[in-house]
């Protein structure tokens, strides 16, 4: 766009040949220019000035600017009679590039740099001035983003370092000084080399080859070195710096500190099998109930979570000379590096932990103001396994008494953590708890023993009297004549006495159990018959029950102890009778199956809930409710249990509360005589 005809220009007083020649320049000149007379009036102006004003100014009315709204740098708005061109004309001399900002009608604003200068005639008088615009936003804009870029690596928390393709650093941000410990200067024109491993240079290779090929390397876990010498793990994103043909010309490094994430992880995963293993020593010292064995596994195990070179548990006992501490067991070092040394005492150091004060852990003994105050040692015995690193931690009963101490030990100072006393104190809990049920255990064990012992000597001691007095009975009975009105009174003396000699005979059998000496004699004999026989017998003297025999076989030979399997026939059979006061059958049964033998017995009485099924194999147990009313002693069923087991079968009851029961035993036919 032509702005002002090259006739306009001749009225300055041009030759018409130059006037045309600048003309047609100013007016295509790519740089915005204009010109105003003396009073700031616009007198022409090129089209590159129409582009940057985004408006065309009226020639002769817009004063001093084409742009309709001007302001500061700082963004304040400036009057167009104080813009460059306006200062200019009043003042009379030129301004530089002193940077403006102009608004366009469509609202975008531009950076820039004015150069007003005063225009004369040949007579040497003010005829205005001719302006210049240079256009900066681009330069402004890219500077700024430089700005904003230089600032955000300043600010990054991780560290950011670029680097040539050869390696050398060029530049090194704040956090590259705080993560590596090299200042700017220390690094930058330094090799790359300088925070890389030893024994990991071949990485920086295949990184930078990646690079070359503009790859971008993410997310890459490794270790690098500081200037302290000690390597941290890093995750490093690498790319590649391109010039403007896209060519790589070099490598920005971006690394991040992961130590803390790391170690979060290693805790998380310590942690997480700590749990594991406390939960595993937890159920195991749960189910042992010998001391012995659930002290050992507690030391053997703490010592090995806490990293300890030697754990040990201490019983809290008093003998004569007041308190004294034994060793009980004992991990990580043989019985003899502390056996010399006596057992620890009631010093400054141990007595926190006997008196129940709570875990005393430090860093180094050797330095703790309780260390070394008691004669003879004063301090360690010479010899002593090396102590600096300490923790102990006592174990508690629930009642408060300290049963004793868990103690560990390493030579170098600073080994247990808060971590590790944690873990101790909770495994020192479960194990209190598991030597109380120990101890508890010891204790019932002794009782049970000694009633065994009681009832094995009584049951002896009873028996003699009552053989005797059977045989006198007989004795006075054959001797009565037939028809003596005695005699009635004499056998039922007998019955009872035989009574009182079967529960005696049972009674010894459970001790003789006990002590695993009841004797089988086994012999080859027809089972069937067996049964025939004794319900023949037993129906003789059960007067409210039919006991009916349904045999599966006619015979059935067996290789067993015959008056053993008889005594568990004649147990469940009165059993049945005994347990089902409203009802009046009882069906035996017996069958052969897998090269068994099968007998059944079933009653309609009273029935067993399932809960109490498991129990009434046990010795001298009863069901509640029934042993208030029906005599017994609860140890027929063991004793048959134990029998039939001796013969290699089973003993087992299918019931319902309230519908009967039927017994069940099963045993080889051929016993394999050892
Ligand atoms: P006892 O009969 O002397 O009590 P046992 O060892 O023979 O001892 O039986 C143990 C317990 O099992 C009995 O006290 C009773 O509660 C229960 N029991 C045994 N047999 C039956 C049965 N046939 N029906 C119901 N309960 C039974």
């Amino acid at each position: 766009m032509i702005t002002q005809r090259p006739g306009e220009l001749q009225k300055k007083g041009l030759p018409a040949a130059f006037n045309q020649l600048t003309g047609q320049l100013f007016d295509n000149l790519p740089i915005a220019i204009y010109t105003c007379d003396k009073e700031g009036f616009i007198t022409s102006f090129n089209h590159a000035a129409v582009e940057l004003w985004g408006r065309t100014p009226e020639i002769g009315k817009d004063l001093w600017c084409g742009s309709l709204k001007i302001f500061q740098l700082n963004g304040d708005p400036l009057n167009p009679d104080n813009c460059p061109m306006a200062r200019t004309l009043k003042e009379g001399v030129a301004i530089e590039g002193e940077e403006i900002i102009i608004q366009r009608p469509d609202g975008t604003r531009l950076n820039v740099q004015p150069f007003p200068v005063l225009t004369f005639n040949e007579a040497g008088e003010l005829t205005g001035a001719v302006n210049t615009l240079i256009d900066v936003t681009e330069q402004r804009n890219s500077e700024g983003k430089q700005a904003m870029l230089a600032a955000i690596i300043e600010s990054s928390e991780d560290a950011i370092v670029s680097k040539t393709l050869n390696g050398t650093i060029t530049t090194w941000n704040n956090s590259a000084e705080r993560v590596f410990g090299y200042t700017e200067q220390e690094a930058v024109g330094k090799h790359i080399t300088l925070i890389i491993p030893k024994n990991r240079r071949q990485e920086e290779d295949e990184i930078i080859e990646k690079i070359r090929h503009g790859e971008k390397v993410e997310h890459y876990e490794t270790y690098r070195l500081t200037k302290a010498g000690t390597e941290i793990p890093v995750s490093l994103t690498i790319s590649p710096i391109l010039n403007s043909k896209g060519e790589v010309i070099g490598a920005s490094k971006i690394a991040r500190d992961i130590t803390r994430q790391k170690d979060a992880e290693e805790s998380l995963q310590r942690y997480a099998s700590n749990l594991e293993t406390l939960n595993i020593v937890g159920k195991m010292i749960s189910e042992r109930l010998e001391v012995q064995d659930i002290l050992q596994q507690v030391t053997d195990v703490t010592t090995q979570v806490t990293g300890a070179a030697f754990g040990a548990f201490f019983y809290n006992k008093f003998d004569e000379h007041g308190e004294s501490y034994m060793l009980y067991t004992l991990s990580g070092a043989p019985r003899e590096a502390f056996e010399k040394f006596g057992m620890p005492r009631n010093t400054a150091v141990f007595s926190p932990t006997f008196n129940g004060e709570g875990t005393v852990r430090v860093d180094d003994i050797t330095k703790d103001p309780r260390y070394g105050k008691n004669s003879p040692h004063a301090g360690m015995p010479k010899g002593h396994l090396p102590v600096v690193s300490y923790l102990a931690v006592p174990v508690i009963s629930k009642s408060g008494t300290v049963i004793g101490g868990l103690f560990y030990g390493h030579p170098e100072a600073g080994k247990f953590t808060s971590h590790h006393e944690v873990i101790i104190e909770s495994v020192a809990t479960q194990a209190a708890i598991a030597l109380e049920n120990a101890k508890l255990y010891e204790e019932i064990k002794k009782l049970n023993e000694k009633k065994d012992e009681f009832i094995g000597l009584a049951s002896h001691e009873l028996k003699t009297p009552v053989t005797s007095l059977s045989g006198y009975l007989q004795i006075i009975n054959r001797r009565l004549p037939a028809d003596d009105v005695n005699k009635g009174f004499i056998e039922k003396a007998l019955s009872q006495i035989n009574k009182l000699s079967d529960l005696i005979s049972d009674l010894l059998d459970v001790s003789k159990i006990e002590t695993g000496q009841l004797p089988f004699s086994f012999t080859s004999f027809d089972l069937a018959q067996l049964l025939h026989e004794v319900t023949e017998v037993m129906q003789y003297s059960t007067k409210t029950h039919r006991l009916v025999l349904n045999p599966g076989a006619d015979k059935l030979m067996v290789t067993a102890d015959k008056q053993r399997i008889e005594q568990v026939i004649i147990n469940l059979l009165s059993n049945a009778v005994k347990y089902s006061p409203g009802a009046d059958l009882v069906n035996i049964s017996v069958s052969m199956a897998d090269n068994k033998a099968v007998v059944a017995v079933q009653d309609f009485g009273l029935g067993i809930s399932k809960e109490q099924q498991e129990r009434i194999f046990t010795r001298f147990y009863r069901v509640e409710d029934m042993a208030t009313h029906i005599s017994g002693l609860g140890i027929g069923l063991f004793i048959s249990k134990e029998i039939i087991s001796r013969h290699k079968g089973r003993l087992w009851v299918e019931s319902e509360q309230g519908n009967g029961s039927t017994f069940f035993f099963e045993i080889p036919l051929d016993q394999e005589l050892t």
